[in-house]
């Protein structure tokens, strides 16, 4: 089977975990911070506060702006829901914006149109498949309506437009460290930010709402969750950095094979922001629109020959939850409509081979 993604995990990571375990500290410690170290000086922000989840990371990251039941946020349609999901657990609205079809980003332009016509209190853009969203202009829109970003950038750790990482660019940005993205501690997150105010929320949040500044007797300051990554965890996700470069490289090159692999198919490769380097935590392409009604019998063909694949993500609007609260119909978000329809998730990984890809790209062209 040609997998869909395969982590990375080698004799060195695990001889780290082991030691940590074998030390018997296994809760957020020296480990904990000397990751949250790494992350921050590899992002480029004066901040990193490490979470057990993406998920817990971005809800922490809207507590921390402030943001409260009633507020709005703006968000991109097309992403895996934990996006939206977290705008929800706050009791604020999420306020879908619709994405270009591709970058599968959210489209600045439209984002504008929403900032004019409703009263937004922050903006939640996704770095879809470890392609940046056009965070120069987002931030500039975000600047100029005096509004606070915070980016998804689950999958994009390594990517980056004009010199600035994925990250780096709003508030705050919000990484997952899940096997299906670049490096892996299993479960875990971590949120970036130049602020310290909202690095200390996020500290004291994470951990039962302890004063993150008092050392010895806990003081609790606030009601808080615990959210917090072990040991053993950060001590891979350090051996793991070490090699992020690397499996970057390995999956740019492998994106690049694809892309030429698919020319002269009527399969439409994903395109990044100009000016980005994209990272592609998927390699997710474009079907045409003739074949988006045989997708699904597509996928499981395609597994019956041994090749994994899947659809691109999730139209957040039209799920059960959000279709319900916001009266979402197919028509409402017409390129996440499309897109969603017509994307295909093809196997990549550092160690797949150039017969293996031109595989998978022959298989698809005889199925279409
Ligand atoms: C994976 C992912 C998440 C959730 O990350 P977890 O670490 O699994 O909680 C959120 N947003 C996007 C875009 C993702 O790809």
């Amino acid at each position: 089977m040609i997998r869909l993604t395969v982590p990375s995990i080698d004799e060195h990571d695990l001889q780290a975990v082991r030691e940590v375990l074998a030390s018997g500290y296994l809760v957020q410690g020296a480990h904990v911070a000397e990751f949250e170290r790494r992350v921050a000086e590899f992002v480029g922000t004066r901040h990193a506060v490490a979470v057990s989840n993406c998920t817990a990371a971005l809800h922490l990251g809207l507590l921390a702006l402030g943001i409260r039941p009633g507020d709005r946020v703006a968000v991109s349609t097309y992403s895996w829901p934990a996006t939206a999901n977290v705008i929800a657990l706050c009791g604020a609205e999420a306020v879908f914006v619709d994405i270009d079809p591709h970058t599968y980003n959210m489209d600045p332009q439209l984002l504008e149109q929403v900032l004019q016509r409703t009263s937004i209190r922050a903006i939640l853009p996704v770095d879809a498949f470890g392609g940046m969203a056009d965070l120069s202009r987002i931030c500039a829109l975000a600047d100029a309506h005096g509004i606070p970003v915070l980016e998804d950038a689950a999958c994009a750790l390594g990517a980056s437009m004009g010199g600035r990482r994925a990250g780096a660019w709003g508030a705050a940005g919000c990484f997952s460290f899940h096997p299906r993205k670049a490096i892996t501690t299993g479960e875990g997150g971590m949120i970036t930010t130049n602020d310290a105010g909202i690095a200390r929320a996020v500290r004291m949040l994470r951990n039962h709402g302890i004063d993150p500044d008092v050392t010895g007797t806990p003081d609790f300051i606030s009601p808080g969750y615990n959210l917090r990554l072990t040991e053993f965890q950060a001590a891979l996700g350090l051996t793991q950095m070490q090699k992020l470069e690397r499996l970057i490289e390995a999956r740019r090159l492998r994106a690049e094979i694809y892309d030429q692999l698919l020319e002269g198919t009527d399969v439409v490769p994903p395109r990044a922001v100009t000016g980005s380097r994209h990272v592609y935590q998927s390699y997710v392409a474009l079907l045409p629109d003739r074949a988006a009604e045989g997708r699904a019998r597509m996928i499981a063909e395609l597994k019956q020959r041994g090749i994994e694949t899947t659809i691109g993500t999730y139209h957040m609007p039209l799920t059960t939850y959000f279709r319900s609260v916001g009266s979402y119909a197919p028509g409402s978000f017409p390129v996440t409509d499309s897109v969603a329809r017509r994307t295909i998730s093809l196997p990549l990984f550092a160690g797949i081979t150039r017969e293996q890809q031109e595989l998978v790209v022959a298989s698809l062209r005889q199925l279409l």
